[in-house]
């Protein structure tokens, strides 16, 4: 299913004019954007449960570029979808943006993506009948802005991913980079503090991945952004300034400076493991 990240507060004029220059002062670095406790989630299936966190414990602080990575079937997109009030855990507590997303009703799950979070997947899920401009703006006029107005934000937008030229392209006609660049600019169009992006460059070429995570790490640092991305590019996920690894329901801290990641994943409390994937 397509999710627009969009937000519901307007947004302040200066922020409007300047998204290069947009900087959330309000809060120390530091302080923790993320605090999970005690995560748990269970599904029932025909052959048995499924029970994919141990007491999950995670704490991710504000301006953190955080590279998730583990096995397939691990539960890293669970752990993005309850991040992110997409999904409700069966135990647990998880602050996200100073709000207790579990608590959240649908209406105040939705208001709360829409306000805080941007979103990108492994595919764009852009709209091919539309422009890339509307696309990107699709956010801003599901919250009520004015048409004019949204297409301005999205053309400063596809400015800020180096997509100008293209605002007039409908989005079947781009390149698979180009898409997910659009993609970027429609996550970030309300200026979420939080951007959760599950394997952004798992559909690209090495080259294309490289630049599209380029982008990823210049709109982070320039929006201060807190970025979680779930990978299977090792070398993508050494790039962050922290790796964690999702393995037997626990998340495990990964060396990142270096590249020199030896292999010991027996102990979950432990640092040094394996970024095999
Ligand atoms: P990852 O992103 O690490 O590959 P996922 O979070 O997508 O893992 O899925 C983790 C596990 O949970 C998988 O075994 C998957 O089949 C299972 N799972 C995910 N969603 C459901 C669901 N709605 N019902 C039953 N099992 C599910």
């Amino acid at each position: 299913m397509t999710r627009f990240p969009s937000a519901a507060a307007p947004q302040a004029s200066r922020a409007a004019r300047e998204p290069e220059s947009r900087a959330r002062e309000s809060e120390p670095p530091s302080s923790p954007l993320i605090q999970v406790r005690g995560l748990r989630k269970s599904y029932r299936t025909a052959r048995g449960a499924i029970d994919l966190f141990k007491d999950l414990d995670l704490e991710i602080a504000t301006g953190e570029l955080v590279a998730i990575v583990g096995q397939s079937g691990a539960g890293k997109s669970t752990l993005l979808h309850i991040l992110g009030a997409l999904d409700a855990p069966t135990a647990g507590t998880v602050l996200c943006a100073a709000t207790d997303v579990t608590q959240l009703n649908a209406s105040q799950a939705a208001a709360f993506r829409n306000r805080e979070i941007g979103y990108v997947w492994q595919f764009h899920y852009l709209l091919p009948e539309f422009t890339a401009r509307e696309n990107v703006a699709m956010p801003l006029l599901a919250r009520g802005q004015r048409r004019a107005e949204a297409l301005a934000e999205a053309d400063r937008w596809l400015g800020e991913v180096g997509l100008t030229d293209r605002g007039e392209h409908r989005a079947g006609e781009l390149s698979g980079g180009e898409q997910q660049r659009v993609a970027l600019a429609r996550a970030l169009v309300c200026r979420p503090r939080l951007l959760l992006a599950d394997e952004p460059t798992g559909d690209l070429d090495s080259t294309t991945a490289g630049l599209v995570f380029e982008l990823i790490e210049r709109l982070h640092a320039g929006h201060g952004l807190t970025s979680i991305l779930v990978t299977h590019n090792q070398e993508l996920a050494m790039r962050c300034t922290r790796a964690l690894r999702l393995t037997g329901g626990r998340l495990v801290e990964v060396p990142v400076d270096g590249n020199n990641v030896s292999v010991a994943e027996t102990s979950p409390q432990k640092s040094t493991v394996s970024l095999t994937m």
